[in-house]
């Protein structure tokens, strides 16, 4: 039997690649729900950094992930990551967050637990949801499954900007590095690891602007609507 498809669009992709900017206006235009999924691993991540538990004692990873309470709010459409009830969406954009929600995010319990909740939302509502195994795990029904993608030298740049546009002191040979790392970490662990879902339409926006990149994708959810 054919399985339903669900009203969602899936975006995966590397670090950099632009996701998060893109799902945002697609989602106003849409009218749906962003679902910032990286920010849920980064919340985790924030916890276990809190507490002094490094990214390689498995242990402590697996017997403290009970502990972590991740919930998802909205503030004037915008998404906001509560860890155990704390509002931690002001601290989670650091590249140490980042770096340490890559190393966790190989654990298989820590994974689990994340993806009961981003079903749970995609349920209730259609949504736009970003992450790096969306199309393959989380929502392997979405109506629309996006792979979005750039060169390793321009995801640097942008990030690059971006950093220096909220006054953070950066290297972009450090930023670099960090990426070719956290790619080769997200493709290659054993748990739901990034790649390409079959079905999944791949976009390079290293050549494109942000409003190319999203007039394509709203292209490709509307040819499914009709
Ligand atoms: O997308 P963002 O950089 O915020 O994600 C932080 C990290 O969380 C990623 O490097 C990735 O390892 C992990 N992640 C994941 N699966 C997702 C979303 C993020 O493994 N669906």
């Amino acid at each position: 039997m054919k399985k339903e498809k669900i009203r969602a669009l899936a975006i995966d992709g590397p670090a950099g690649a632009g996701k998060s900017t893109i799902a945002r206006a697609v989602s106003r235009e849409l009218g749906w729900i962003y679902v910032d999924t990286g920010a849920m691993f980064r919340a985790v991540a924030l916890f276990f950094l809190r507490e002094g538990i490094r990214p390689d004692d498995a242990d402590g990873i697996r017997d403290r992930i009970s502990e972590v309470l991740v919930t998802l709010g909205y503030e004037n459409g915008e998404q906001q990551v509560y860890l155990n009830g704390e509002n931690v969406s002001g601290m989670i954009r650091t590249e140490e967050v980042g770096n340490m929600a890559s190393a966790c995010s190989v654990y298989p319990e820590v994974r689990q637990k994340l993806l009961e909740l981003q079903r749970a939302l995609a349920v209730r509502q259609p949504v736009v949801m970003d992450g790096r195994d969306i199309g393959t795990v989380v929502l392997p029904d979405a109506e629309t499954k996006v792979y979005l993608t750039a060169s390793v030298e321009v995801r640097a740049r942008r990030r690059y900007r971006e950093l220096q546009e909220k006054g953070a002191a950066c290297d972009i040979a450090e930023i670099e590095k960090d990426i070719r790392e956290r790619d080769w970490r997200d493709m290659h662990r054993e748990t739901a690891p990034l790649r390409q879902a079959e079905d999944a339409v791949l976009v390079d926006s290293s050549c494109m602007t942000a409003a190319e990149v999203t007039e394509e994708i709203l292209a490709l959810v509307r040819r499914e609507e009709v």
